[in-house]
């Protein structure tokens, strides 16, 4: 085998960094070429469902991350009077071996994952090496990196583009990112405030639904994390300013609006996905391939679930044992399940959160409760938050 005879990664953000560690881990041999000097620090995603820390677990990922991480097993909606519903995971340990959800930074998962396999044969990372083209043959696939001022080749059998909502690659194999960009931007707030103190029987992972302002609260290590949707008529300089921020704040709990903030961050919000996830032998993985509003916590979980399906699926080509159109399965399933579950659930969570008309409320109120109430109903829908419905889903899509 040639050096060259291997599997390219493009990024090393969680989506790449689980392909290469589940490739390496079956003896193919993988090279991730990220565009950063080292790995990121953004905290940006906080929350792993059960199916990912399964999958991590797989990895021997998951035990150090739960130890860096607060275990969340109570979800609610709620309004500002008071709690509507509320479900629990124990409710599914029947079909996961975490029934909870993780509350962490991915900043966490990336270092656990680049400790663990970093000193692997068949592992490597190359950092400041950003792909800029993207060129093919019957063979394998040749990427053009921008590398310390000059440009480099790197010839892989397959290339897996997992380099975030820009991607790089994507715009190299020409392939559109259909979708929207919603007017709103979302302001995401972390206080080392601790919630439990103005609101006692709140849960670590908690939607509130408001027409005027909805938010929702994640806590994790040591801090809690609020989002609020942000109009577009509010200026983003206007946005970060301390006074614009204790407003916000200040509607969280009546009376109080003394909350000391540690970071505040604003982003756009779109739902896109990319037209082909497959192009011969390059794929799109992660954000390259979908991305979309944060409420459900399902981007970087359905990447991770991209990355380890892609990953099984490259192992067999790569090992000739792989049924003809098993490649092909991926985006079929995969974009399919991305386009129907992923999209439709995060659009229609948001609306339940800032529906103005009273009887949409009262529906959504109504509907909540009643699925709580109901053992069976309940856990069909922890099926759904957990997003193991939607990686059935995929499976039966054939
Ligand atoms: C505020 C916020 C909160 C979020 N909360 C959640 C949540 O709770 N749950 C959830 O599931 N998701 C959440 N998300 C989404 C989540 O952060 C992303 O889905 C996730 O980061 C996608 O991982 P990725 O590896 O595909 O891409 P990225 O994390 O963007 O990683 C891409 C990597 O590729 C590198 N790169 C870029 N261009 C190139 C190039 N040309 N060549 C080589 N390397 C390149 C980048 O430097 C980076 O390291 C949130 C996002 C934001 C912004």
């Amino acid at each position: 085998m040639s050096s060259d005879d291997r599997i390219l990664v493009a990024g090393a953000g969680p989506v790449g960094l689980v392909a290469a560690a589940a490739l390496a881990r079956q003896g193919i041999p993988v090279t991730v070429l990220e565009a950063g000097a080292g790995l990121s620090d953004e905290s940006r995603a906080s929350t792993f469902h059960p199916p990912t820390l399964d999958m991590l677990d797989a990895l021997g990922a998951a035990r150090p991350l739960i130890a860096e991480g607060l275990a969340a097993p109570r979800l609610q909606y709620r309004t500002r009077a008071g709690r509507i519903a509320e479900f629990d995971f124990s409710g599914i340990a029947d079909v996961t071996r975490h029934p909870f959800r993780l509350q962490a930074e991915q900043f966490k998962l990336t270092r656990i994952l680049y400790a663990l396999y970093r000193d692997h044969a068949d592992f490597a990372v190359e950092f400041d090496s950003a792909v800029e083209t993207v060129r093919q043959d019957e063979e394998g696939v040749v990427v053009g990196l921008r590398r310390g001022g000059g440009m480099a080749e790197r010839r892989g059998r397959f290339l897996i583009g997992a380099d975030g909502a820009r991607s790089a690659v994507r715009r190299a194999l020409g392939i559109e990112f259909e979708g929207f960009t919603w007017p709103e931007r979302f302001l995401v707030v972390s206080t080392p405030f601790d919630f439990h103190r103005a609101i006692p029987d709140l849960a670590p992972v908690s939607y509130v639904a408001d027409p005027g302002q909805w938010h929702f609260l994640l806590q994790i290590p040591g801090l809690w994390r609020v989002m609020f949707p942000v109009p577009a008529a509010v200026a983003d300089e206007h946005a970060l300013e301390a006074d614009y921020i204790a407003a916000q704040m200040a509607t969280i709990v009546a009376g109080r609006g003394d909350y000391p903030v540690a970071h505040c961050t604003l982003y756009r919000v779109h739902q896109r996905v990319a037209g082909r996830w497959r192009q011969g032998r390059a794929f799109l993985a992660g954000d390259a391939a979908h991305i979309n509003n944060p409420l459900g916590g399902m981007g970087m979980n359905g990447g991770i679930h991209d990355a380890v399906d892609l990953a099984a699926r490259l192992a067999r080509a790569w090992r000739g044992e792989g049924e003809p159109g098993d490649l092909d399965r991926y985006e079929r399933q995969r974009r399919g399940v991305t386009v129907e579950y992923v999209q439709t659930q995060t659009i229609q969570n948001k609306r339940n959160l800032e529906a103005s008309d009273p009887s949409e409320q009262a529906e959504f109120r109504r509907r909540m409760r009643e699925t709580a109430g109901d053992p069976a109903l309940a856990y069909d829908y922890l099926l759904k938050l957990s997003m193991i419905a939607s990686l059935r889903r995929a499976a039966a899509l054939g």
